[in-house]
């Protein structure tokens, strides 16, 4: 991980409380972890709960552990395991231990036992449907069940009957003896472990029960010696029943539970069971999708992990939700690929530019820059002839007096080679130019003219007889709706225009060698990374040079 970051890292609320928690000699030193449930990649999201807890592990001198929080075998994929364990490591993070709370079942088990026997839990036979209605509401009061009373010895003789696989999914569940009447719905008894025969990924067909998440979460922490257990702000409201099921197996270990708000960002989703159904239903071609906010899908899409670590830290982290704009998590990318991406000529549109005074034949190697500002990036050979591709946009037949690119009369610099000037085109059957007429100055040669002869444009081109072909993705935003998942359909407001691939782009010759893990500037365009994917030479759009929807947006004010 870079240095720089580890400096840069701003303070929070959180941070606050940790330090103080040291200085005061709370804790000698701080342990945190991140528990994903393996049911899905990792999204943007999760990023910001890894820089956080790895985060502060790194910068307090202290310990974080990955957990896998596999209490849903329905749900959840060895697949999963491996991209979320690929996904950390990718952003720079490395995990002191690595844990599954499936591991802990028998200790789990065990202290249900220990709440049975001093009759804070009980196993009752409600039905599903019976337990929501005897629940109450907000302004209602629960129920007590017919069985909560069911003596001790019981209880111990129908879990353990359970756990035996005596009785088929759903007849029991065991309960937690709480408050039927608390205000707090979370506490009107809530379950602690249902029936459910699925087979487990890592236990196999050992258990036909299952702890429930809050039940399994809590002892998991104190488990591992955890100091603070940071989750998002929708647990705010199960941090009583946290702190009651430690206080009442008297754990050694008693973490303390900080909620933050989650991030959210506009035009997108962040919720792997959605994403999910983005990737089942085929809107996407996979959880890597670039158009995806999924870690995976930044990663093929061209995000470095320092971006997304500066992005986690330019949005901080706070107790108040709020939505993200997209234009900060590209800003993050734009900056991080102007320093550090390598600078290339691509045409994405070409269109044939044959320049009538060169000579026939020739081939010139000029030099160009691989980074404008830095020099120890080093330079490259490009070849020029006699025949090159231009961007089609580059030419104009009826062009504006401000159009200071291509039109018949005009006279452009090409990017490192010469100025050309128009002077006639070809037409196909259908009326579009197909092919642009051109002069050369040779004195202009570098770019510049020694008569002091200016021109306004520079424009981009390739050699037809050096360039290579590739096929170009243009990404953008994957939703129309700033914020899909509030929607009853969030499918109904995907981007219709997410991808264009242009097929047939003309790039120069050194991009034949690009790899996936070179960033590069394809001049004027935008940034792009190879496609680590495809067979054929292929190439994602990251992030275009400039905020274009701000543009638009201002434009619609
Ligand atoms: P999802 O709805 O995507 O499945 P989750 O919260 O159920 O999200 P987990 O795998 O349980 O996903 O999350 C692992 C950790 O990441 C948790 O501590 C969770 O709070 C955190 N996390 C998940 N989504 C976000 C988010 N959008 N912003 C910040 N933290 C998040
Ligand atoms: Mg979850």
């Amino acid at each position: 991980m870079s240095t720089e970051d580890e400096t840069t890292t701003p303070t929070n609320f959180i941070r606050n409380i940790i330090q103080a928690d040291l200085d005061s000699a709370k804790h000698a030193a701080v342990q945190t972890r991140f528990p994903p449930e393996p049911n899905g990649y990792l999204h943007i999201g999760h990023a910001k709960s890894i820089c956080l807890n790895f985060g502060i592990a790194r910068d307090f001198n202290g310990k974080c552990n990955l957990r896998f929080d596999d209490t849903n075998p329905e749900k959840e994929e060895e697949e999963y395991v491996h991209a979320i364990i690929n996904d950390v490591k990718w952003l720079g993070f490395e995990w002191s231990e690595e844990h599954y709370a499936s591991d802990y079942f028998q200790q789990l088990y065990d202290y249900a036992v220990v709440l049975i026997k001093q009759g804070k839990a009980y196993v009752d036979s409600l039905s599903a449907e019976q337990i929501r209605e005897y629940r109450g509401t907000l302004t209602k009061t629960g129920i007590d069940s017919p069985d909560r009373n069911r003596s001790i010895e019981e209880n111990l003789e129908l879990f353990a009957a359970m756990r035996a696989g005596k009785f088929e999914d759903g007849k029991y569940l065991l309960r937690a003896k709480i408050d039927m009447a608390s205000p707090n719905i979370n506490m009107r008894d809530p379950a602690l472990y249902r029936i459910k025969r699925a087979h487990h990924q890592r236990t196999g067909d050992d258990w036909p029960i299952y702890p429930m998440y809050d039940y399994t979460h809590c002892i998991s922490d104190a488990i591992e010696n955890i100091t603070h257990s940071l989750c998002t702000l929708e647990f705010e409201d199960h941090r009583p029943l946290y702190d009651w099921v430690l206080d009442e197996i008297k754990t050694p270990c008693h973490p303390q539970q900080i909620e933050f708000a989650r991030l959210q960002l506009k035009y997108t989703i962040t919720s792997k069971r959605k994403l999910n159904q983005l990737v089942t239903d085929n809107h996407v071609v996979g959880w890597d999708d670039p158009r995806m906010p999924t870690i995976s899908g930044l990663r093929r899409r061209g995000y470095t992990p320092a971006s997304i670590r500066d992005f986690c830290n330019r949005i901080g982290v706070t107790k108040k939700d709020s939505f993200i704009e997209v234009a900060v998590l590209e800003n993050s990318i734009r900056e991080d690929l102007n320093e550090h991406a390598v600078r290339m000529m691509a045409v994405l549109k070409p269109l044939k530019v044959t320049i009538e005074n060169y000579p026939e034949g020739q081939v010139e190697e000029l030099t160009a820059k691989n980074h404008p500002q830095k020099e120890e990036m080093g330079t490259r050979n490009i070849s020029f002839s006699k025949t090159i591709y231009i961007e089609r946009d580059d030419f104009l037949e009826d062009a504006p007096k401000k159009f200071f690119r291509l039109s018949v009369g005009r006279e452009v610099r090409l990017r490192y080679a010469y100025y050309i000037t128009c002077t006639g085109f070809v037409k196909d059957e259908n009326g579009d130019v197909i092919e642009l007429i051109c002069t050369y100055d040779p004195a202009t040669k570098g770019g510049s003219s020694p008569d002091g002869r200016k021109v306004k444009g520079t424009i981009h081109w390739v050699s037809a007889d050096h360039a290579i072909d590739a096929t170009v993705n243009l990404y953008d935003r994957l939703f129309t709706h700033p914020n899909p998942a509030a929607c009853d359909d969030f499918t109904e407001h995907l981007n219709p225009e997410s991808l264009t691939v242009l097929n047939n782009c003309k790039l120069e010759a050194a991009l034949a060698n690009a790899s996936t893990d070179i960033h590069y500037q394809f001049e004027r365009v935008g940034y792009f990374v190879k496609d680590n994917k495809t067979k054929n030479l292929s190439f994602n759009r990251t992030v275009t040079l400039r905020d274009t929807w701000a543009k638009l947006d201002k434009q619609n004010q």
